[in-house]
């Protein structure tokens, strides 16, 4: 893990999304947690050294900000749309999904529950542990149900996927317009340290860039419309996009999935058929 602040550590180099913990005066405080059960008992351990884990807040709905929760006995807080994507999640696939990731995780998974939030906000929310104030901002735009974690004290934000810095960028389920809307509202902030969804830590110096790759993304998609394309020509003939950035750690292969994903949901947004899972 990497000390950025006085008291923030970040994980930005395993399998799953990016992820860390605040020590405060009054315990820890987790924000996501790792995709991999037997990564979680790992943090677990390196956690116990420094204090008991007061809270987790989670940034977003995907796995691989929440499936590590399980592993903590502390309360969970994030959008209320992260709960309920929790609390929808298919256990079973779930699970066999994770299962694949190394031969320790099958024996962590037995009689796996997800730690799932009891503490849920729409718009926002204000929690104070110790001597530290983290500020949660709802900002659709990857899913429905993104937060920004301010830490005020450290000057760091945990963005959520809202960024993906130098690594490609998934927009399976994005609207892209509030996502432009996000990285705008991540600009206006005091902060100035970013800790993105994915790829290393970042400054907002990358917010044009991040823009600028959703922005190519649309025209993209919305060409091939023009074109008189249907979804399917479109999801089988546009494979253009994924070579500009690498896939983030432990997502090789993925790229070709990725991009049909993207390309299909990006054409329901532009033809009228998207709908916020
Ligand atoms: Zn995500």
């Amino acid at each position: 893990m990497q000390q950025l602040t006085r008291n923030v550590f970040v994980e930005t180099q395993i399998r799953g999304c990016n992820h860390g913990f605040v020590t405060t005066s009054d315990g820890i405080v987790m924000i996501d947690s790792p995709h991999k059960p037997s990564d979680a008992l790992k943090l677990k351990a390196e956690i116990a050294k420094r204090g008991p884990v007061r809270y987790i807040i989670n940034t977003e709905p995907h796995g691989d900000h929440w499936t590590g929760n399980a592993f903590f006995e502390a309360p969970v807080i994030a959008h209320e749309g992260v709960r309920r994507r929790i609390l929808e999640t298919n256990l079973e696939e779930h699970v066999a999904r994770v299962a694949t990731f190394g031969p320790e995780e099958p024996k962590l998974l037995e009689g796996y529950r997800p730690n799932a939030p009891i503490i849920t906000f729409k718009n926002g929310m204000t929690l104070h542990v110790g001597n530290h104030t983290f500020e949660m901002i709802h900002m659709p735009g990857h899913t429905a149900y993104q937060a920004a974690i301010c830490i005020k004290e450290e000057g760091v934000v945990f963005t959520s996927d809202n960024i993906f810095h130098k690594v490609h960028t998934w927009l399976q389920e994005a609207n892209p317009d509030l996502w432009l809307v996000a990285l705008e509202s991540l600009r206006k902030l005091d902060e100035e340290i970013f800790v993105p969804g994915h790829g290393a830590v970042c400054g907002k110096d990358y917010l044009p860039e991040q823009a600028a790759f959703i922005q190519e993304w649309k025209a993209y998609v919305k060409d091939a419309i023009d074109r008189g394309m249907t979804k399917n020509e479109a999801i089988e003939r546009l494979t253009a996009m994924t070579d500009r950035y690498p896939m983030d750690v432990g997502q090789d292969g993925m790229a070709p999935g990725v991009m049909k994903r993207n390309v299909a949901n990006l054409y329901d947004y532009f033809t009228g058929n998207y709908r916020p899972i």
